[in-house]
């Protein structure tokens, strides 16, 4: 999944190595953490509307299960790697740690280009993948959701493939699914809300007013056009954005629904009218409040990180800021709201979209949203104060908390036999 020189995963293993110094991780624990719990690769036969047929590879990996089922996204994308997914696992355990929701890490992927692909080969590629990996999932096992290049339509697949092996429908398979299925009120603009409320708590402890903040944002997917519209929405001015394709700039602000109009229309946010087109290099480091990577990861580099000019880093992406990178920032004071804390919104009403798909019981938006609102914030409250205390960054103290609390349950349970 790697998109440069960095491998996501050694990264990984290095912010948990430091962490783990800093904390004096007990070193049983650490060495268990160190590892995935299970890693599965498939190989994906599928027949191409061409009447060939092309073998695809896939994971699934499950980095640790002892709070709960593993719980993580699926990503379609010609950059998916082994140690990408297994870094993805590793971290979807520190964000369900960090918002204390019962369920472990995983995370999976298959090498392909869906934009490549007719419907009729990804459903066959999907439904494939599933049956390959089914003894791995499951409600109680481990529940996947959509990443990049994913969405409802596939967990749709993902859910009937599964029900239909089972011979009854099993809606707690999959999160992130349609709403005619057994979907949650709110789980499609989730992740966005979930970065947004840590970012009003952010700016309520940082004194600063959130209606003026000028805001970049990386990636016009799910997460980042959502989140680009709900913060327009609180007034702050969108003056950047971005996709694959490049990005646009504007210093008197973009309108989000517009430029999204313009995005389904030509297929990218570049080359729109009342904007500058620049390439995502430049979008990054541009004179802006708010920096949002939105896309995917290590973005943020040491070449890079000391041109950032933002003064806060909302990490909406998974892993977009390399640990040297960090270290650039910190030493700037750049505040940085850490990916594994900013974007646990999507994760957290996954948990509600399985507590209901559980119960047979469906709550109302509103329902969900405060529900959401209340445990990002309280998740923001606890890693903050918890920096204050230990004099670390927000990223250490986030990665402290998500630890210990892993740790608190290994512990508790003990290793077998
Ligand atoms: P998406 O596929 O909907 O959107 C991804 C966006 O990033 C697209 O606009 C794409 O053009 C752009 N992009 C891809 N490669 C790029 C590159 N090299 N440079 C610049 N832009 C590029 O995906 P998403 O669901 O919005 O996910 C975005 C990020 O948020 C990922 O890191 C994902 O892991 C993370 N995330 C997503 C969710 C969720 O609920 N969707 C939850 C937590 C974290």
């Amino acid at each position: 999944m790697q998109s440069t020189k960095f491998n996501p995963w050694e990264m990984a293993l290095e912010q948990l190595d430091s962490v783990a110094r800093k904390m004096k991780l007990n070193p049983n624990v650490h060495a268990i953490l160190r590892h995935p719990k299970k890693s599965l690769i498939v190989s994906i036969p599928v027949r191409m509307d061409n009447g060939s047929v092309r073998v695809f590879t896939g994971y699934r990996v499950q980095h640790n299960i002892s709070r709960g089922p593993g719980k993580g996204g699926i990503r379609y994308h010609p950059d998916v790697t082994l140690d990408g997914v297994k870094a993805m696992a590793m971290w979807m355990t520190w964000k369900c740690a960090i918002v204390n929701i019962p369920f472990g890490g995983a995370k999976g992927g298959i090498v392909c280009k869906p934009e490549e692909m007719s419907s009729d080969e990804l459903e066959r590629l999907t439904r494939r993948y599933t049956s390959e990996i089914i003894l791995m999932i499951g409600p109680e096992r481990d529940i996947p959701a959509p990443d990049v290049n994913t969405n409802q339509q596939i967990m749709a697949w993902i859910m009937d493939t599964y029900s239909i092996d089972k011979g009854y429908s099993v809606p707690g398979v999959v999160t992130g699914k349609p709403l005619s299925i057994g979907g949650s009120l709110g789980r499609n603009e989730a992740t966005a809300r979930g970065c947004v409320y840590t970012l009003m708590s952010a700016v309520k402890y940082l004194g600063l007013d959130l209606h003026r903040q000028r805001v970049v944002v990386q990636g016009y997917g799910n997460v980042g056009w959502n989140s680009a519209k709900l913060l327009f929405e609180q007034g702050c001015k969108i003056i950047g954005v971005s996709d694959v394709e490049g990005g646009i700039y504007n210093s008197d602000g973009l309108d989000p629904y517009k430029v999204y109009e313009h995005s389904r229309k030509t297929g990218s946010v570049v080359n729109y009218k009342e904007a500058e087109n620049l390439t995502n290099q430049e979008l990054l480091t541009l004179n802006c409040d708010i920096l949002m990577p939105a896309a995917i990861e290590t973005q943020i580099t040491k070449s890079n990180a000391r041109r950032i000019k933002a003064k806060v880093l909302l990490e909406a992406a998974n892993g977009p800021t390399t640990p040297e990178a960090d270290k650039i920032l910190e030493d700037k004071g750049i505040f940085v709201i850490p990916d594994i804390l900013a974007n646990a919104g999507g994760v957290t009403v996954s948990y509600f979209e399985w507590v209901q798909g559980m119960q047979a019981y469906f709550w109302s938006e509103r329902e969900i949203n405060l529900k959401l609102r209340d445990i990002m914030q309280k998740a923001f409250d606890n890693v903050y104060r918890l920096s204050r205390k230990k004099k670390v960054t927000m990223r250490t103290a986030a990665y402290i908390l998500a630890v210990s609390r892993v740790a608190d349950a290994h512990l508790t349970r003990g290793l077998y036999p």
